[in-house]
């Protein structure tokens, strides 16, 4: 355990936190702008530092999706909050029905908010939360991931420019440290990482009854119906399946379709890669996989697909292998005729493969996919609209995107998290903002209101005047 990351060390930071936050009182719409403005900043400036530091952590990651995912929307969700948040922070009159009574509304600072990231997307899955941690009026302390050790340092480093201690802190550390960080006596605990990891880490708030944002993973279908444009299907799967080499929650996990239309689909693919990746493993545009456990954990779900029978079908650009651990890159894998029993259906994937069921028809998908823990997204390709509606009502998920992919992440208008298995709890925008306020009622009481006259003893009158009520 690194040092100063021991239980009684974090305990006394998430102290001092809170007793500076007392003292100061909550911070003004003003502060909350300014806090915003220097996350984007951090993000903005050092930009290419730290797209430098993620590329050695992943052994090679792409610029421009680092730029795209990492950087741009992650401070486009930095500047919504900073616009909004006057807005937002306003409070809401409510009717009362009562004589002298006025009542509002008012959004609060929960406190000290952690905030534990994964590695997929470092710095928007540290500072896309902070957006409405920050919104909100809280404090945060923050705990990036051990896989991302020089980008994770970075985070570290540039927070200590930009912020007071007791405004954001950074905590490094492995597995061990975030056993400690989720023991911490938090007013509010968000957590983006796996669902069995975020199991401990919602036993961990539960001691101290710390409320939880848990943003998980899963395995996201994506159904193809029978009126589907396959090309289209198959390009806008194929896009988001090869952004970060598939390491993202959102990924398509699988793909369902009818049997006749599967050569279809893996000809829809292979143009697709011809013209966005013509070669894989020289590519800058392509990602490796982070590291060599989660490369040998990929590589083996691949043998194991083929082991149980599966036909397993490679898109690497020709000449090329399928995958070479030198650079940890694995071209696009189909694995046609995916089964339960398979790794590839059992675990979420989190890389460039994609197993392909087959369906006979719509009723048998939804019936899969409910049989299934609840997916972080469900996507459907058709273009019936009754049809469209029967998937949408037929199943259960944290978004549902129709005729594309991933779409709904990047609209801040919406709420962005899971359901059941998935994830507790859902943020971005004005969603992000109320995750992270707690909505306090306050009531003022006129001198000349009738105060708990109701309520006031002797109730000898009051009695039947009660009961007559209660009988009509
Ligand atoms: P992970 O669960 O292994 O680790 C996430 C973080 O938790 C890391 O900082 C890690 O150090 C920490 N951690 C590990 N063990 C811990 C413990 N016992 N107690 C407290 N903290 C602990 O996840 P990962 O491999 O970094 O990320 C991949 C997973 O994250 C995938 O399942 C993916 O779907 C999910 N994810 C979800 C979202 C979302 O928004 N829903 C976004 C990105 C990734």
């Amino acid at each position: 355990m690194p040092q100063g990351t021991d239980s009684v060390t974090l305990n006394g930071i998430v102290q001092s936190m809170r007793q500076t936050m007392i003292q100061t009182g909550p911070a003004d719409a003003a502060l909350r702008r300014d806090r915003l403005t220097r996350s984007m900043r951090l993000i903005l400036d050092n930009r290419d530092a730290l797209a430098t530091a993620m590329s050695a952590d992943f052994g090679h990651r792409s610029l421009y999706q680092t730029l795209a995912a990492d950087a741009a929307t992650t401070a486009k969700s930095l500047a919504y909050a900073s616009q909004n948040v006057d807005v937002w922070m306003q409070a809401e009159a409510v009717g009362t029905g009562m004589d002298g009574v006025t009542a509002s509304i008012v959004p609060q600072p929960l406190g000290v908010v952690g905030v534990i990231a994964p590695w997929n997307f470092p710095i928007n899955l540290s500072f896309g939360p902070l957006a409405g941690v920050f919104a909100a009026g809280n404090v945060a302390l923050l705990k990036p991931s051990e896989l991302t050790p020089r980008t994770s340092e970075l985070i570290a480093e540039l927070v200590g420019r930009y912020f007071s201690p007791m405004e954001l802190g950074v905590v490094l550390g492995d597995a061990s440290v975030g056993t400690a960080f989720s023991a911490l006596p938090f007013d509010h605990l968000v957590f983006t990482g796996s669902t069995t990891v975020g199991r401990h880490v919602m036993r961990a708030a539960a001691e101290n009854l710390v409320p939880v944002t848990l943003e998980l993973g899963g395995k996201s279908p994506v159904v193809i119906d029978r009126d589907a444009d396959i090309a289209m299907a198959a390009e806008r799967t194929l896009t988001v399946k090869t952004f970060n080499a598939g390491q993202i929650c959102l990924s398509p996990d699988y793909v369902m379709l009818a049997k006749d239309r599967i050569g279809a689909f893996v000809e829809a693919a292979r143009t697709f890669m011809q013209s966005a990746f013509p070669t894989v493993q020289s590519n800058a545009d392509y990602t490796s996989i982070v590291s060599e456990r989660h490369f040998d954990r990929l590589i083996a779900m691949i043998a194991d697909a083929e082991a149980k029978g599966a036909q397993v079908i490679s898109l690497a650009p020709s000449g090329e292998p399928g995958h070479d651990r030198t650079t940890r890159k694995i071209a696009p894998t189909l694995i046609i005729g995916g089964r339960d029993d398979m790794m590839a259906m059992q675990e979420e994937i989190f890389g460039p493969v994609l197993p392909i069921r087959t369906t006979t028809d719509l009723a048998e998908a939804l019936a899969y996919i409910n049989a299934h823990p609840r997916p972080l997204a469900a996507y459907y390709f058709g273009h019936d609209a009754d049809r469209q509606q029967q998937f949408a009502r037929g199943t259960t998920s944290g978004a549902l995107v129709i005729n594309d992919v991933m779409t709904h992440a990047s609209i801040e208008s919406l709420p962005f998290g899971g359901v059941g298995a998935s994830g507790i709890g859902a943020y971005h925008g004005v969603h992000g903002f109320r995750r992270f306020s707690h909505a306090r009622p306050v009531v003022w009481q006129a001198p000349e209101g009738a105060s708990g006259l109701r309520l006031r003893a002797p109730y000898a009158e009051k009695l039947p005047v009660l009961q007559a009520m209660l009988s009509n």
